[in-house]
């Protein structure tokens, strides 16, 4: 089964479509299974569906599936004492309040424990103040305030869902000064024209809101026990040094309840952080030449409610995953390489769960983990593949979307490759389809950018030049449901059915290929262009970088260094004989891009070419070291102090560049 996905079928009548039905229904079950019940991390429900998977993915045939638990600081909302907002008069008294709850869909109304929309790990309180609007709530909106005088200082701010990370919202307006910051969303971001609300449609409905962490970890998995796995016996920070928390009251709101909000308001808010138990479903197979090096699939299973999308089309995906390679070794067949699968617990806690288990293995990860796929939701759209991933393995996803049939109607014959082509190419940058840096807000943070693992993530997804709402409208609402992908998403399953491909795809080479397929001469040219664009970006200060002696030929030279050693390596691979020495090389490529050190401020964000940017944890910034220290320096109150960092960070890029092409060199 799982080989028909990617090999030519053998028998010309069980073509594809016999194979695809199975994927599919198994893609269907699935979903349909883990999306009854709300299942928050922490919860009893997210603990049994833990179990059932662990059952079943030793059913499929794993050689080993184990739980691993950890304690960690997660939030909820006070069961007695809920949160709102409220509108008070000049008496004080409430004349009108926020809805305590989402309208329940239809089918759902007597499902027990919905979390009401709330911001996790809000500070607790009753501020009280009039309200400044502050757009996104983006670092250009607050400056943008500060050009138009207008302060948020003691005051409660209401920004819009939508642009950037939530949390990096709540840090700008706890950074201006606000003591409380409401966050709706605005049917601007999360209406798509002509689209119903659900049930009619997938737009978000006037009284949904959007729950989410409003934390600012840096990566730094639970924030009590920062660097090291949350065990019982492990040491734990007071929740006063806890890492990320905010200091002010957040909470999160829908339309109907946003436009009554325009004057002084009360809000009221009695979350509760508490530590937590939460599950980790831990499976592997075993490599039969190369046990010691490891290929893994990750994803979460905690969802804000019913998780329709988020996560759980990306659940089944790797449950559909780990069904076909167990059939596979039912056969007989066992990967080069062991494959580890994993699902994650509390990831909408702040990347919690996976983050623990990458403390807990990072030795061992560390010497022998070769690739890590991320498999969060699926789908956020219906347009084409949207793949983030490290340059070195690009030329691995397009030569495996040239296998995949494309999922759309009307393109049987078609492969994803050209469907994808054809709806994003990558412009300016060359004539293929778009494939983007990593940022993060998902599991595969700690793996890519802490440890310096070669990672991908792959979903579904919109049309980005005429569907400009954020993420879907629906994302983290009740409304995410099995029927929002099943009636509108995709009908006929077939969309998710490519991701899997994609993602399973992935695994299957990176565990089995003799030679790993990871291109060198493809981070070459994302490096050349990266430096390029970061040389831009100074250049724009021409006098400064005269005056202070600021130059990029150090970068670039290592830049060249390593685009020949990249050259010269693939070049060797034509006469290669010894597979496991170069494999190695391959491997260790991406952790020589790891600094110890961290970046500026950033202990856990280590790797010099990416990290999430500091204004917007969801998107990727290449040379984030010299990036920061540039942001602004027009403003700074120290310029030669500002340019002297520029300057050690352009020495830090280049010598780990350079580092990095002496890795690739012959041994002797
Ligand atoms: N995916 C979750 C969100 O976007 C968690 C992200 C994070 O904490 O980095 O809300
Ligand atoms: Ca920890
Ligand atoms: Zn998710
Ligand atoms: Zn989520």
């Amino acid at each position: 089964l799982f080989a028909g996905w990617f090999a030519k079928p053998t028998h010309p009548k069980a073509a594809n479509e016999t194979t695809a039905g199975h994927v599919i229904d198994g893609l269907n079950r699935l979903r349909r299974k883990f999306t009854r019940l709300p299942h928050l991390a922490g919860t009893e429900q997210n603990l049994r569906y833990a179990e059932q998977i662990r059952k079943e993915w030793l059913e499929f045939g794993l050689d080993a599936v184990e739980m691993v638990p950890y304690d960690v600081l997660l939030s909820y909302p006070n069961k007695s004492q809920p949160n709102y907002i409220s509108i008070v008069d000049r008496f004080g008294i409430e004349v009108f309040n926020t809805s305590l709850a989402e309208p329940v869909p239809e089918g759902y109304e007597d499902v027990a424990d919905i979390v009401p929309p709330y911001s996790a790990f809000s500070a607790k309180g009753q501020p009280e103040g009039d309200l400044v609007y502050v757009n996104y709530g983006r670092t250009e909106d607050f400056f943008q305030l500060e050009e138009m005088n207008i302060t948020v200082t003691g005051r409660i701010v209401i920004v819009r869902y939508g642009q950037i990370f939530r949390g990096n919202k709540v840090k700008n307006a706890m950074s201006a000064g606000a003591k409380g910051i409401i966050m709706f969303s605005d049917p601007a971001d999360y209406s798509a024209a002509g689209v119903q609300p659900y049930p009619d449609g997938w737009n978000l409905p006037g009284g949904g809101a959007q729950r989410g962490n409003v934390l600012r970890l840096d990566g730094a998995g639970d924030p009590l026990t920062p660097g090291y796995p949350a065990k019982e016996y492990t040491y734990r920070l007071s929740l006063e040094n806890a890492v990320g928390l905010p200091n002010i009251p957040v909470h999160p709101i829908g339309y109907h309840d946003a436009i009554h909000l325009l004057k002084k308001v009360r809000m009221n808010i009695h979350t509760n952080s508490q530590v937590t138990r939460i599950y980790n479903v831990i499976g592997r197979i075993r490599g039969a030449v190369e046990p010691d090096r490891y290929v893994i699939l990750g994803g979460h299973r905690d969802a804000w409610v019913f998780g329709g999308i988020d996560p759980m089309s990306g659940a089944a995906v790797v449950h559909e995953t780990v069904r076909g390679f167990g059939l596979l070794r039912s056969k007989g067949w066992r990967p080069r390489r062991t494959l580890i699968f994993a699902s994650w617990d509390a990831e909408e806690f702040g990347l919690q769960g996976s983050t623990e288990w990458a403390e807990d293995n990072a030795k061992v990860l560390q010497e022998r983990a070769v690739a890590y796929v991320n498999a969060d939701s699926a789908i956020e759209g219906m347009y084409t593949l949207r793949v983030d991933c490290t340059p070195s393995l690009h030329t691995l996803v397009y030569n495996l979307t040239k296998q995949i049939a494309s999922p759309e109607e009307g393109e049987e014959g078609i492969s994803l490759y050209d469907s994808w082509h054809k709806r994003d190419n990558w412009t300016a940058d060359r004539d293929a389809p778009r494939i983007s840096k990593l940022g993060s807000g998902s599991d595969f943070e700690a793996y890519f950018i802490r440890l310096g693992i070669a990672a991908a993530r792959a979903r579904y997804t919109k049309d980005r030049k005429t569907e400009w709402y954020s993420s879907y409208p629906v994302y983290h609402s009740v409304y995410e449901t099995f029927e929002v992908v099943d009636r509108f998403y995709d009908p006929t399953f077939k969309r998710l059915r490519a991701v899997a491909q994609v993602r399973g795809g992935l695994v299957f080479q990176l565990a089995d290929s003799q030679l790993l397929p990871l291109d060198v001469n493809q981070y070459a040219d994302s490096l050349g262009k990266y430096a390029q664009s970061i040389a831009r970006e100074a250049q724009k200060h021409p006098e400064e970088m005269e005056m202070y002696g600021v130059s990029f030929d150090s970068l670039f030279s290592a830049v060249r260094n390593f685009s020949v050693a990249a050259g010269d390596f693939h070049e060797r691979l034509q006469s290669l004989n010894r597979v496991r020495a170069v494999n190695d090389q391959l491997m260790y490529l991406e952790r020589a891009f790891i600094d110890p050190l961290g970046l500026p401020g950033r202990p856990f964000y280590r790797h010099v070419i990416f990290a999430p940017s500091r204004h917007n944890k969801y998107v990727g910034q290449s040379f984030p070291g010299i990036n920061d220290e540039l942001f602004d320096i027009k403003n700074s109150a120290d310029p030669k102090k500002a340019w002297d960092e520029v300057k050690r960070q352009i020495s830090v890029a280049a010598f780990t560049v350079h580092a990095a092409a002496m890795t690739l060199t012959p041994p002797a």
